[in-house]
């Protein structure tokens, strides 16, 4: 058996850049006692793997140069020496980007039998339930009310947005590119979709959301964000996810400031790290898994192949390659 792992280079400067990162051979390694060793069969990448790019204090250490990048991953434990997993078993967690990981079994969770296996990444894993619990819990969308939803065709935005028709709100997604935007009309259900890229947002804005704004899901910040503000209702909730068009600036970028329409119209925006949610999990996974099963969710995956190609799957989601959750394919179970 052999083993690759992909290593951090040096911090990006603005977009990352294959330069940022080395493919390196090395040895498989042996599990010791309570560990197993595991095959990575898909990877996960996400933005906020660009915060950890970067130095400075955030919710999670930063990478230090040389150390090989971790993201949750999918696999197939080969050896155990852990009573909790057998080999063939299949397991979710954080593991390093490698072909093979020797891993704590504590840290590990067998993926539930049902959707496929990738679908531990995306719709019924750390995606969903940031979809689940940032709408729900702070967006608390009621039946007739307008939700806006920002990065609408990404792994978050499309599963928000279809919990919001759930909920039976009027919903308006924003996306990058008109197939995506055709896709959340066609395929899910979203009322109204607007391209960011074509002048005239905020009037496009206007027009889709007549009686302005109840909830906005924030995963792009930036002037998207800035052209909602105006719109918003009295007790408006804006739920901040993510700020993925700031990720890769290197000066803070100052725009129009919110607070006067959050005062003028009580409205409340908090932003929150989905780790917060950790004892719930079980609950929001449930709920996932059962609008799945009854067809009520749907996901999208852009599925890309090859172990070596991660580095360049995670600059992806910098310029839109993605409908729905980004992973890499690294090996067939
Ligand atoms: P996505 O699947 O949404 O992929 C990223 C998407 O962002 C791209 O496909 C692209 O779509 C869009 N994008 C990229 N650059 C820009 C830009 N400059 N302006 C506007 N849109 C841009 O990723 P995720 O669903 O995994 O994550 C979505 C957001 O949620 C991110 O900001 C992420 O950091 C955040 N997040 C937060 C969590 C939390 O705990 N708070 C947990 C998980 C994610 P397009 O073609 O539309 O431009």
């Amino acid at each position: 058996m052999e083993n690759k792992e992909i290593r951090f280079a040096s911090r990006p400067a603005g977009m990352p850049t294959d330069g940022n990162f080395t493919i390196v051979d090395t040895d498989v390694p042996q599990p010791n006692d309570g560990e197993v060793l595991v095959r990575t069969l898909y990877i996960s990448v996400d933005p906020y793997l660009r915060g950890r790019m970067r130095e400075g204090r955030s919710y999670v250490p930063p990478f230090e140069v040389g150390q090989v990048i971790e993201s949750g991953a999918v696999g197939e434990v080969v050896e155990s020496s852990s009573p909790k997993f057998q080999p063939g078993d299949i397991v979710t967690g954080m593991f390093g980007w490698r072909l093979y990981n020797a891993a704590k079994a504590e840290g590990l969770m067998k993926v539930p039998p049902g959707a496929p296996i990738s679908t531990a990444l995306g719709v019924l894993g750390m995606p969903g339930l940031t979809s689940y619990f940032g709408l729900l819990d702070i967006g608390q969308p009621k039946e007739g009310e307008t939700v806006v939803v920002s990065g609408a065709a990404g792994a978050v935005g499309m599963t928000v947005c279809q919990i919001a028709k759930i909920k039976g709100c009027r919903t308006v997604g924003i996306a990058g590119s008109d197939a995506k935007n055709q896709y959340l009309r066609d395929e899910l259900g979203v009322d109204v979709t607007i391209n960011y890229k074509n002048p005239g947002v905020s009037e496009a804005l206007a027009e889709a959301c007549p009686k302005r704004i109840d909830v906005y899901f924030d995963n792009v910040g930036g002037e998207v964000s800035d052209a909602v503000m105006p719109l918003l209702n009295q007790g408006a909730r804006i739920v901040i996810c993510g700020q993925i068009s700031l990720y890769n600036l290197n000066k803070p970028d100052v725009g129009p400031r919110p607070h006067p329409y959050l005062l003028v119209n009580s409205a409340l925006m908090k932003g929150f790290i989905i780790k917060q949610y950790a004892a719930r999990f079980g609950e929001g996974v449930t709920q996932l898994a059962q609008w799945l099963a009854a067809g009520k969710l749907k996901y999208a995956e852009n599925v890309v192949a090859g172990f070596e190609n991660t580095p360049q799957a995670f600059i992806g989601l910098f310029t839109g390659e993605n409908l729905g959750k980004q992973i890499v394919k690294v090996a067939e179970r």
